[in-house]
């Protein structure tokens, strides 16, 4: 089959050292034969593949830049098609003017992520793998990197491929049953079936489960300090920051603003806002905000919920508690180095969570004990990326537990003595879902849905 030639800008339009142009295509080399002039006075596509040519691109006799041309003819390239890459000078200016002129000769500009795509419909890499190119180039963190490289190079592919076969192996015998059922053996098939079934879901429970994981390594924890004017929000933030950044103050309702804080536990980002900013500003210190409170709750991976433990709990403070308690929270009773009215064994407090951890902000006290505990409901310390195939795409997550919930009708079904291929048909939606992941089932609204997050050129 033919297709037509891309062509793109495949490095950032800004002023920089060099820039690529790069063409995809059947017609890509024939294109920079028309437009590219070899200094040794051959033509490009009498080259061989994989080889470096110096020269210059003109337009008839007009000379655009001085070029490094590259070859790579298909199969054994990013697209699997014939492509040229051309390394010209890095200015806006002389890129667009190289782009055009491609254009001209016949490419069409290219589509966000459209290389990558032809890579995925040519067969070189499957859709999850697609995914993880953006995922790479995205990456804020080394071991963002590493989870996504590993998705690169397809063991999550190879995971969920492992997965269907199971599935395949099993299927067979239930096609047998569906279509000889004077041969079936009811028993043996379903035992056959159920043994598969918990076996498949074991393994997605924990794909799945590895999603947290890998929304901790691409977006941090996502951590609310809550409490009253005075509680000493600022002074732990400050003591976790170990500088002076916050404003520290007992004037209540100085630190209107909302500040936050990037700070690594295990190499893991605590993304540490503080919600100062909740407080009414008119004054009414006790109008913390249990709607505000409300709306951080929901937004946050962690609360940290500070209190005076000089002071009794007030009616709010257990409104406040109640309201979060669902979260993963943790209880900081701070200023210990003074009297205090209120300690772990306080009934209410243990009511809402055994998270409870004493400290003097002002003294860096405890402070330690709060890291133990976030390692600790994190799981920080077990997150080990080397073997680990780690999901940190929500689609591939939503699938997997659509995946999940098929297990689920296939296994009810086999307990209630459903016809076999009843069961058979939550069984091909597993396939399905699993399917979609890597890209052998997924429709085309969906592929073009996910290249078109892709930049310009890749
Ligand atoms: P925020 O309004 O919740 O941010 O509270 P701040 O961090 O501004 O602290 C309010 C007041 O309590 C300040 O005067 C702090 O110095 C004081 N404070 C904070 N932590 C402690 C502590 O551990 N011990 C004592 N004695 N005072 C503290």
């Amino acid at each position: 089959m033919r297709t037509d030639t891309i062509a793109a800008i495949a490095t950032a339009m800004s002023s920089s050292g060099i820039g690529i142009i790069r063409i995809s295509g059947d017609e890509a080399v024939g294109i920079v034969d028309r437009i590219f002039s070899m200094k040794n006075g051959k033509k490009l596509s009498d080259m061989p593949t994989h080889t470096i040519h110096y020269g210059h691109i003109k337009d008839v006799d007009e000379v655009i830049d001085e070029v490094m041309v590259v070859l790579m003819r298909g199969p054994k390239s990013y697209t699997r098609e014939d492509t040229v890459e051309i390394d010209c000078h890095g200015g806006v200016y002389v890129m667009k003017r190289i782009l055009e002129t491609v254009i001209k000769y016949g490419a069409r500009p290219a589509e966000p992520g459209e290389f990558t795509k032809r890579a995925f419909l040519n067969g070189r890499i499957d859709l999850s793998q697609a995914e993880s190119v953006i995922d790479i180039i995205n990456a804020k963190s080394e071991k963002e990197v590493k989870t996504s490289i590993n998705q690169l190079e397809g063991n999550l592919s190879k995971k969920i491929k492992q997965i269907k076969q199971q599935i395949l192996d099993v299927m067979v015998n239930v096609e047998v049953s569906i279509d000889y059922p004077e041969y079936d053996t009811p028993d043996a098939t379903e035992n056959e079936i159920l043994n598969m079934l918990n076996n498949v879901e074991k393994e997605l429970l924990k794909l799945e489960n590895s999603f947290d994981n890998g929304k901790l390594i691409k977006e941090g924890i996502k951590t609310a300090i809550i409490g009253k004017p005075n509680a000493g929000k600022s002074s732990l933030l400050n003591a976790i920051l170990d500088e002076d950044r916050a404003i520290v103050t007992n004037i209540e309702g100085t630190t209107r603003d909302t500040i936050e804080e990037f700070v690594n536990i295990n190499g893991i980002p605590l993304n540490l806002i503080d919600t100062a900013g909740i407080r009414n500003t008119t004054n009414e210190v006790e109008q913390i905000g249990v709607k505000k409170s409300k709306k951080i709750a929901q937004d946050a991976d962690l609360i940290i919920a500070i209190f005076d433990a000089t002071k009794d709990l007030s009616k709010e403070d257990m409104e406040i508690l109640d309201i979060i308690k669902d979260k993963k929270i943790i209880i900081v009773l701070n200023k210990i180095d003074l009297p205090c009215k209120i300690d772990e064994n306080n009934e209410y407090l243990k009511s809402i969570t055994n998270n409870i951890v004493k400290i003097s902000a002002l003294n860096n006290i405890g402070i330690e004990e709060i890291y133990n505990k976030i390692t600790k409901m994190f799981n920080l310390n077990e997150i080990n990326l080397d073997n680990e195939i780690v999901i940190t795409n929500l689609r591939h997550k939503n699938l997997i537990h659509k995946a999940m919930e098929n297990v689920e009708k296939a296994k009810q079904s086999l307990n209630e003595n459903m016809p076999s291929d009843i069961v058979a048909i939550f069984i091909k939606d597993i396939l399905e879902s699993l399917g979609e992941i890597t890209g052998e089932e997924v429709t085309e609204n969906i592929i073009n849905e996910i290249f078109s997050r892709f930049c310009l050129g890749k």
